[in-house]
């Protein structure tokens, strides 16, 4: 099968460089047995664990921020951008949410267009993979991601999700999901299976 879309995987923020996490905030709790999940870290977890899926099954895909630094997203917008004349792109920005809850969203930016239609299919996969969590939706209008003025979201030029796998100031999502190795193997998965249902059934 011949891939009908380049796949624009974001990991969001910064990596660890020296022991040293690149951008400030985005972490969770120092948890009891003092362990830290830092989002970038988790993010890329799952980035990577996408590159070799993707690459396994002939998948075209770019790495927008392979490197550990943390790159703005002024940054990120435009690498993904320079790809919108060559390629049908679908741009994906994976995260670890914060702010107290549970469970998984996804966004797009506000109305309706094609990153709706991506949406659903991601929602729709974590959903089959994590039966039991809880899946946050807005259905104000009529889909199930929620719409936010993300600035990638609103500044990429292709279909662009953007979605929060867990909440890691949870301590139960965040030791269960987030900072285990089953946990991010399943988010992988249930990326993975969304990317292969697009690419098999395209956008319509
Ligand atoms: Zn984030």
């Amino acid at each position: 099968m011949a891939s009908k879309f380049l796949w624009l995987l974001d990991n969001g923020h910064g990596g660890v460089i020296d022991g040293l996490y690149q951008t400030g905030g985005k972490r969770s709790p120092k948890w009891d047995d003092g362990s830290i999940l830092y989002e970038g870290e988790f993010n890329r977890s799952i980035v990577n664990r996408l590159v070799e899926m993707l690459t396994a099954n002939r998948i075209n895909y770019v790495n927008i921020a392979p490197e550990h630094e943390d790159i703005s997203l002024n940054e990120r917008v435009k690498r993904a951008n320079s790809y919108h004349k060559q390629s049908k792109c679908i741009y994906v920005s994976i995260h670890a949410n914060a702010g107290g809850g549970k469970g998984y969203e996804v966004y797009t930016a506000p109305g309706q267009t094609k990153s709706d239609k991506v949406a659903t299919v991601f929602f729709d996969k974590f959903k089959k993979e994590f039966p039991d969590i809880k899946m946050r939706s807005d259905m104000l209008d009529g889909d199930v991601d929620k719409e936010a003025n993300f600035y990638v979201l609103k500044k990429t030029k292709m279909p662009a999700i953007l979605t929060e796998n867990f909440f890691m100031d949870t301590e139960k999502e965040c030791r269960k999901y987030l900072m285990s190795r089953e946990g991010r193997d399943r988010i992988a998965n249930a990326h993975y299976a969304a990317i292969l249902n697009i690419e098999e059934k395209g956008l319509k």
